[in-house]
């Protein structure tokens, strides 16, 4: 009887890795077409300074439109791009494209914004990924300071000698390197003291109940304890609430990143954004010193 159960187990463990291989490949040749014929956008996220409330920066974000299904979400793509090697034309997209976008958004006399790209784990450790980012920054003509680089920890978990001296080379030129998802990694701290690291991004998990649970509370307040000597600026992701902000500008967090203050959208409506972000600020400048 185990015997047959056994198989019986065997048998539908294979249907079902079956059914999971054709999906996959599916998805592949479905990726593909979506390079070749564009398929993509990009989002684009506001980030706050906590000291004046004004807009510092974007987060470049991928969308995936399919002709058929809709939108498809990173999280369901870039991992299966990632073992197929298509990251690799889609993160060329994404570059130069967030590149791009963000030469004309500080074209609008609106104020320099910091750009920051998501860039995965295969991309970095490519032979050529310095020249990419330096031939999208030629292209677009972006100066360096302007372009931020997330990575996440476990990028940095088994940086080899080329993976450091590409982080130096990155900090020479100007442009920032910002820790993604910081505290979900399972790397150790030393690299914040030894890499060239500008910033480290509180992940959503410990901010969604930092005001309810005090072990979240904990942990968010040993990152932004230790941030500061560090000289490290700390953006906490995933603030959705007046509740969460206040908490974290009070424990003195520099940046903020969340639907509280905007979702990420595409490019042709962050101008009308800014100007009425920005309106809007002026406006309560003008009614504080007016009560003073
Ligand atoms: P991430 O880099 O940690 O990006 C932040 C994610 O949190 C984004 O999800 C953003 O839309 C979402 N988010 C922002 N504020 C809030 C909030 O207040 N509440 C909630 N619930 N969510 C919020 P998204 O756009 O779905 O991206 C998911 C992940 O996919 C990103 O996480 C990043 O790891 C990856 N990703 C996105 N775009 C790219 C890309 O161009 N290249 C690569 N390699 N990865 C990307
Ligand atoms: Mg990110
Ligand atoms: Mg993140
Ligand atoms: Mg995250």
């Amino acid at each position: 009887k185990a015997k047959r159960q056994g198989r019986n187990t065997y048998q539908w463990y294979t249907r079902d890795l079956n059914h999971k291989v054709s999906e996959r490949v599916a998805m592949r040749n479905a990726l593909q077409r979506a390079i070749d014929e564009q398929q993509f956008e990009l989002y684009y996220q506001p980030q706050v300074d906590g000291a004046t409330g004004a807009i510092i920066g974007f987060e470049a974000l991928i969308r995936w439109r399919h002709p058929q299904r809709g939108y498809i979400s990173p999280i369901d793509f870039i991992g299966l791009a990632e073992d197929t090697g298509q990251i690799i034309p889609i993160s060329h997209w994404v570059l130069n494209t967030a590149c791009r976008d963000s030469v004309h958004l500080n074209g609008l006399g609106l104020g320099d914004f910091l750009m920051a790209v998501n860039v995965s784990p295969m991309q970095f450790h490519r032979p050529h990924f310095l020249d990419s980012v330096f031939e999208a920054l030629e292209a677009s003509q972006l100066p360096p300071r302007l372009l931020e680089l997330e990575l996440t920890e476990g990028v940095l978990m088994d940086s080899s000698e080329s993976a450091i001296d590409s982080l130096h080379e990155l900090r020479r030129r100007g442009i920032h390197i910002a820790i993604d998802d910081f505290g979900t990694g399972f790397s150790s701290l030393s690299y914040l003291k030894q890499l060239p690291i500008d910033k480290i991004k509180i992940d959503r998990s410990f901010v969604r109940e930092v005001i309810s649970d005090h072990r979240d509370a904990a942990i968010v307040q040993g990152i932004l304890s230790m941030a500061g000597p560090l000289q490290l600026r700390v953006v906490a992701e995933g603030v959705e609430t007046q509740a969460q902000f206040a908490y974290l500008k009070k424990h003195l967090c520099d940046a903020f990143q969340g639907y509280h203050f905007a979702r990420p959208m595409p490019l042709a409506e962050l101008e009308g954004f800014l100007r009425e972000y920005q309106a809007t600020q002026r406006l309560q400048q003008a009614r504080q010193n007016g009560d003073a």
